[in-house]
């Protein structure tokens, strides 16, 4: 009977805790309303950039650990290295400034699709939003190519964007 006392204990905790932080806002995040998964709460929170699902808990919320759905820290870092090109190509000019000018015309030149597969973009986001085609530049020139999907773009970065490794897949794949 101990056990259950004690989940009575923690459950009426934790709605104590639920009256607390409904309708207040930590950084971008306003708590909507308690989340229950088990034994375990979390707090259905809105993000100042659209995204209305995002589930986090009491302490990340109280502590400040958390202040967005995530979109925070992914504009925060502006050259995030892509680790799978080597050392000296990492540098990635505006690979993150997704309203930068030319990222807009390649998009509408591409018709929003991924310039090799020509499909949109699928993969997504930890915080289950979908991400945005890769603006791709050439290592060489630093000029952008266009928009790949992450899926092209690992490929091409597989290859170390090697033209005649490239063709000789082609060739190899029976092309
Ligand atoms: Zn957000
Ligand atoms: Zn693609």
């Amino acid at each position: 009977m101990a056990a259950t006392e004690k989940v009575v204990k923690t459950l009426r905790k934790q709605r104590s805790d639920a009256a607390d932080l409904q309708g207040k806002c930590f950084g971008r995040l306003m708590v909507s309303r308690l989340y229950a998964r088990g034994r375990r709460t979390f707090w259905l929170c809105s993000c100042s950039c659209g995204n209305k699902n995002f589930k986090t808990q009491t302490n990340n919320l109280v502590s400040g650990k958390t202040k967005s759905c995530g979109c925070l820290r992914q504009e925060k870092p502006k050259d995030k290295p892509n680790r799978l090109l080597p050392y000296e190509e990492r540098k990635r000019p505006n690979s993150r400034g997704t309203k930068n000018k030319e990222y807009l015309v390649f998009l509408k030149k591409q018709k929003k699709v991924c310039a090799i597969c020509r499909k949109p973009e699928t993969t997504k986001h930890s915080t289950g939003k979908i991400r945005s085609l890769a603006l791709d530049h050439d290592p060489k020139t630093g000029k952008n190519r266009g928009l790949l999907c992450r899926r092209c773009n690992t490929g091409l970065g597989l290859f170390f964007d090697n033209k005649k490794s490239l063709s000789r897949a082609i060739k190899y794949l029976g092309g």
